[in-house]
């Protein structure tokens, strides 16, 4: 059956992680793998996580399975998180997933199984995961403008016009906040305009909320896709616990169907069940556990929100110090763009060929396509790295 079998091609994040760990060079710095990490280089466990594993290590009595689509306990803090009330929680299905990435892919799911024939629209670039979980599942793919590499912002006129070309029934990928790779997010108004061309083409949009809480707040970070979710009968969510909970392990993610009425959004979740049930029966359910911990308990959630707000507030601070550095480094402003970036990311207009002299002659790892993890930068590295990114760069 194997002999003549060949592996996909392995991931290229993975490749930059391992590269990194056995590049034996001093002052090597690593900008490429997508986790926060602290001015010493840790991607510690929160504060409120510790309290809330302890607290559960003395209440919990069954390790006995939960429902196929997780806690309900879990969907409602999420929900509320996310949504803060903007829809009636009856319109709302949910699904307890491994990750963010067990919920984009259940979400994918639920869309090829009510409406195969649905092209799923991607905005360019995005994060590679979506497009091979789209291509393993087979589904259709067409890709929306998102970046202008000449302003390191939106093209807000491309993606305009490619959007107009979205049909009924088709799938609107957005991303919540803190866009992967390019940092470049919808402003309010982009959000309006996008939800009103959709509700005219009778589109449905599904949007990744990977960082919520790393870009401006937790409120901030919300309001975009919170507008759409006013605005429209039906919206798709995808949420990721690892990062702004710090459990990338403990794989906490969910899906969010906003659904017509109590009568479509009982029967998602009959077929949300479902596609747990037969990709892996139960979601895991530490982590959820750990995050409904944390919500639900008011001294909690103020630790955790005050232990997020250090992380965002660390992020920007190396942003901006980048930004800075860059300026006086390249001795121009061509990098100011960077400093108006939201979250972790941002993209470098450099080829693969820079990306390779930076991480040969400079110990500077990056993703291939120029994508930077900020979070990876401290107060010393701040200056080296924009020397090495200004002198290649030219
Ligand atoms: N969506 C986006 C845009 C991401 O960047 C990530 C994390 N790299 C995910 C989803 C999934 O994250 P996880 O499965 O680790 O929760």
């Amino acid at each position: 059956m194997f002999k003549d079998h060949r592996a996909p091609a392995p991931d290229p994040i993975l490749g930059v992680m391992q590269a990194f760990a056995e590049d034996m060079r001093d002052g090597k710095i690593d900008l490429g793998v997508g986790v926060y990490r602290t001015a010493d280089g840790r991607t510690p466990v929160m504060q409120a996580v510790k309290a809330a594993e302890r607290a559960l290590l003395e209440s919990q009595e069954t390790k006995g399975y939960v429902a196929l689509s997780g806690d309900p306990a879990f969907h409602a803090a999420m929900r509320d998180l996310v949504l803060g009330g903007v829809v009636p929680s009856d319109r709302v299905a949910a699904l307890a997933t491994p990750g963010g990435t067990g919920a984009v892919r259940q979400a994918f799911e639920l869309v090829r199984r009510v409406r195969p024939e649905a092209i799923v629209w991607t905005p360019s670039p995005t994060w590679p995961n979506h497009l091979a979980i789209l291509d393993g599942l087979g589904m259709k793919r067409r890709s929306y403008r998102h970046y202008d590499a000449e302003t390191g912002g939106l093209d807000r006129e491309g993606m305009r016009a490619d959007l107009a070309e979205v049909a009924a029934g088709d799938l609107v990928l957005l991303h919540g906040c803190c866009h992967n790779p390019t940092g470049a997010d919808l402003a309010p108004d982009d959000w309006r305009d996008i939800a009103l061309l959709l509700a005219e083409r009778g589109a449905v949009p599904m949007v990744d909320l990977a960082y919520l809480g790393f870009g401006d707040g937790l409120e901030q970070d919300a309001a975009g896709l919170r507008l759409m979710a006013g605005a429209l009968p039906e919206m798709l969510i995808a949420i990721s616990g690892s990062k702004n909970f710090g459990l990338y392990r403990e794989r906490v993610g969910l899906v969010l169907a906003l659904c017509d009425g109590p009568g479509a959004a009982a029967a998602v979740r009959g077929t949300l069940a479902w596609l747990n049930r037969q990709s892996y029966a139960f979601p895991p359910d530490h982590g959820a556990r750990v995050v409904t911990t944390i919500l639900t308990d008011p001294a909690l959630r103020a630790l955790w929100e005050e232990e997020l707000t250090g992380m965002r507030e660390r992020i920007d601070g190396m942003r901006r110090g980048l930004a800075d550095a860059l300026r006086e480094a390249s001795g121009s402003d061509r990098f100011g763009h960077l400093a108006g970036h939201r979250g972790m990311f941002s993209l470098l207009p450099a080829t693969p060929e820079q990306v390779e002299t930076l991480r040969r002659e400079h110990a500077l790892y990056m993703i291939g396509d120029g994508r930077i993890n900020v979070a990876g930068l401290t107060p010393e590295t701040l200056a080296p790295a924009a020397r090495a990114i200004a002198t290649v760069l030219r």
